[in-house]
């Protein structure tokens, strides 16, 4: 696990990157992502922190890699909230979907798991401690994909799962989604990116070049 700024953390990788960040405050501690290895997460306990103190765990989309380990985090924290965009909520709830979430991909069995909340606005904002928590609809790699945004303090950190891709017809991925949404991320100006599979960017020209640069490649 690494601190990246006050209150924000790399817990690992295992399937993707997994964030949580610290609200300090009864709003407890807020995942990004689940990952696949809740060993990880139980991990956050040699730096002092409670599992059981996850209280809320929002999910940029649907795939395993980002989503395998919901179920053993329920087992360790049952009064955790999950949040994650009602296009991508089907294969995060139900049985039969291996495909939308790549499970038979990776000769994974999925667990589903119960959604606190089915991200339907283009924006919402979530208020938790003292942090707002902003899920922007970001369509491209899958219908139902989500970045998140949030100011820690005086850095605007954006939590951007899966902007590299890849784009595929069985995650229903669109590529003029796709450009549309990174459009809306550049917007942000976020001085952080937590990316989920190619680590964290810290300066806002890092965070447009790197976002820039999958936009070209993917025209
Ligand atoms: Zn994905």
């Amino acid at each position: 696990m690494r601190k990246i700024i006050d209150n924000l953390y790399h817990v690992g990788d295992s399937g993707c990157s997994i964030f949580m960040v610290n609200s300090g405050t009864e709003g407890g501690l807020i995942l990004i992502d689940c990952g696949m290895d809740i060993g990880l997460i139980q991990k956050t306990k040699n730096e002092g922190f409670k599992p059981r103190n996850i209280k809320h765990c929002f999910l940029t989309h649907c795939h395993i890699d980002h989503i395998a380990a919901c179920s053993d985090l329920l087992a360790i924290t049952p009064d955790v909230k999950f949040y994650a965009h009602e296009l991508d909520a089907d294969p995060i709830e139900k049985k039969g979907f291996d495909n939308k979430t790549a499970a038979s991909w990776y000769g994974v069995k999925y667990q589903p798991i119960k959604l606190f909340k089915r991200i339907k606005e283009e924006v919402e904002e979530f208020s938790i401690g003292n942090y707002i928590f902003k899920s922007i609809h970001t369509p491209g790699h899958t219908p139902g994909s989500i970045s998140i945004y949030v100011k820690l303090g005086d850095k605007g950190v954006l939590f951007g799962q899966d902007i590299h891709g890849p784009f595929m017809e069985s995650f229903s991925s669109n590529l003029e989604d796709y450009q549309k949404s990174m459009q809306k991320l550049l917007n942000l100006n976020a001085d952080i990116l937590c990316e989920g599979h190619f680590g964290v960017f810290e300066s806002a020209e890092k965070v447009r070049k790197y976002i820039k640069g999958y936009m070209e490649s993917n025209r």
